[in-house]
């Protein structure tokens, strides 16, 4: 894909920190880190949301997930690590990403999905059950 910024980063078209790399996925710090060591892991072929995701690189990802846990924690002293992904609505980049977060005791990071509009998960439950 010519003009997806993960691409050229793939390509080294664009510069990254990449932490991790294999013929598979890469790696990278997030250029506006949430918190120290702020990542994202990317498959090396373009792909757009978990459903081009194959079950041959979704466990690629998940072990190199694992890995980059130990790593982290090692290298960073963090003290947990969260995982995002976005699809469609709320991914800002068009190229498959998982989000990497170390955290640390007292970090202050806090979801942002707002609260106050929470509905009643029986309804919800009814309205997928039925
Ligand atoms: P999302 O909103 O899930 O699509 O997240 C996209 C993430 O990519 C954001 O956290 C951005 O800070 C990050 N990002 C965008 N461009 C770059 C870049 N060139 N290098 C590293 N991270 C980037
Ligand atoms: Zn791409």
């Amino acid at each position: 894909m010519q003009d997806c910024i993960f691409c050229k980063i793939n390509k080294k078209e664009m510069p990254s920190y990449t932490i991790y790399e294999d013929d598979f996925v890469r790696v990278f710090l997030d250029i506006h880190p949430s918190t120290n060591g702020d990542c994202l892991i990317i498959p090396k072929k373009h792909i757009v949301t978990i459903d081009d995701v194959d079950e041959e690189l979704m466990l690629d990802i998940l072990k190199v997930i694992k890995k980059m846990r130990t790593f982290l924690k090692e290298k960073l002293d963090c003290d947990g690590l969260t995982i995002v992904q976005n699809n469609d609505y709320g991914q800002e980049v068009k190229h498959f990403h998982i989000h990497l977060t170390p955290r640390y005791l007292k970090d202050g990071l806090q979801h942002t999905f707002n609260k106050d509009h929470l509905v009643n998960p029986e309804d919800v439950y009814n309205q997928i059950t039925n």
